[in-house]
């Protein structure tokens, strides 16, 4: 048997892959192989054929950021004309539009804004969470965690336990764009290290607080880089078992720094997607980003070994600031996991099933559930344009 073949047998069986059998995968295999022994795995840890999706809505307090990464097309720096910031009554208003739609979840995110220390996400967690005490918080990432901990003088530690209190339940996996050192330099200098962003997820998880970990793929980063930056994930999670999921997204190329020299390909996307699976044996979900590559890539990935689809998306600014034009709605995600032979599922954060639709009778019916339909990265012409028609 080939080397090749030997460890696909062995990651469909659940066992440890090396960083270097990871890396020779997801160079050398056949893509099929590859993408069978990876839906082996799936199909192992959920036999019931689920594939999950979530209703949440990603609210961005400000887009004041000091850090300045040449991939973000989101932020202005300080002073900056076009810089906002939305009043507590806003953000609370946006939670109940979330709520009424059903939302489970609200991914509080912003700049750094030079302001906003700890006492401004407890305001803000707090007030929340005294509105919809319901709506999970899972929200900012190690970047803004570092960020309000140095403009209130406090340790992680203090910042951590302090939003806890104030309500937040978990942290998004948000601001790990490429962990390895030399790629995150050369999109991120002012950002911290890799391996800070990975001491925070640690202190966290020492604390209960449970996390996601993201990748963005896509802005000139090696095979070898990537493979990395799943390494580096994995050895955290060896000590801590913290990451609920790994949900891994391309770079997307316009109004940023970067200006979109680089990009990922599909076949690039969908190969790290089924090494994920096969290299995660100890993270329990696979997450890939339609929001990014599209939704037929998607539903690919479902047979990559992806056994959730993320979030509709009722609000999403930050990457489509940079050019991610994908539009979808809750009726179209169900078709997309259903057509493509697969159980959907609404979730909740910690991946339990709210809803089963098991045949179309078992479908929503509401009609209101759409990606975007508040969004600052959209015109109203193109907030408008007719989604498909899935029934
Ligand atoms: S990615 Fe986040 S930290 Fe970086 S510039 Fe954008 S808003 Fe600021």
């Amino acid at each position: 048997m080939r080397p090749v073949e030997q460890i696909l047998q062995r990651g469909a069986a659940g066992k440890r892959i090396t960083p270097e059998e990871a890396l020779l995968l997801y160079t050398d295999a056949p893509l099929h192989p590859l993408g069978e022994a990876a839906d082996a795995v799936r199909r192992r840890r959920y036999p019931d054929g689920v594939v999950t999706y979530l209703i949440d809505r990603n609210i961005n307090y400000t887009n004041v950021c000091v850090t300045a990464c040449k991939f973000c097309a989101f932020y202005r720096a300080p002073g900056h004309e076009q810089g906002w910031s939305h009043s507590l009554e806003e953000i609370l208003r946006r939670c109940g539009e979330a709520v009424d739609l059903g939302a489970t979840q609200v991914m509080l995110q912003g700049g750094h804004h030079p302001d906003y220390g700890v006492e401004y996400y407890e305001q803000m967690f707090s007030a929340v969470k005294a509105a919809y005490p319901d709506l999970v918080i899972h929200s900012i990432g190690p970047s803004e965690i570092l960020h309000m901990a140095k403009v209130s003088g406090v340790s992680v530690e203090d910042a951590l336990v302090r939003i806890r209190a104030a309500g937040l339940d978990s942290i998004a996996g948000a601001g790990a764009e490429m962990l390895p050192e030399r790629p995150r330099q050369a999109i991120a200098p002012l950002k911290e290290s890799g391996e800070r962003w990975l001491e925070v997820m640690e202190i966290a998880h020492g604390l209960g607080i449970e996390s996601t970990a993201t990748m963005m793929m896509g802005t000139g980063e090696t095979a070898a880089e990537r493979i990395e930056h799943l390494r580096m994930i994995r050895d955290v999670q060896d000590r801590t078992g913290g990451f609920r999921s790994f949900i891994p997204w391309t770079y997307q190329p316009e109004n940023n720094h970067l200006r979109g020299r680089t990009q990922t390909t599909t076949l690039e996307y969908l190969r790290l997607i089924a090494v994920a699976r096969l290299f995660f044996h100890n993270v329990a979900h696979l997450q890939s980003s339609w929001l990014t590559t599209g939704k037929d890539v998607g539903q690919l990935s479902l047979h990559m070994g992806v056994d959730d689809l993320g979030s509709i998306m009722l609000e999403e600014n930050v990457i489509s600031s940079a050019g991610a034009r994908h539009r979808s709605n809750l009726h179209e995600l169900i078709w997309l996991i259903r057509s493509a032979g697969r159980v959907p599922a609404q979730r909740d954060t910690l991946y339990q099933h709210l809803r089963v639709h098991r045949t179309p009778a078992d479908d929503p019916t509401d009609d209101r559930v759409t990606s975007h339909f508040s969004s600052i990265a959209m015109t109203p012409k193109r907030r408008s344009l007719p989604l498909v028609e899935t029934r």
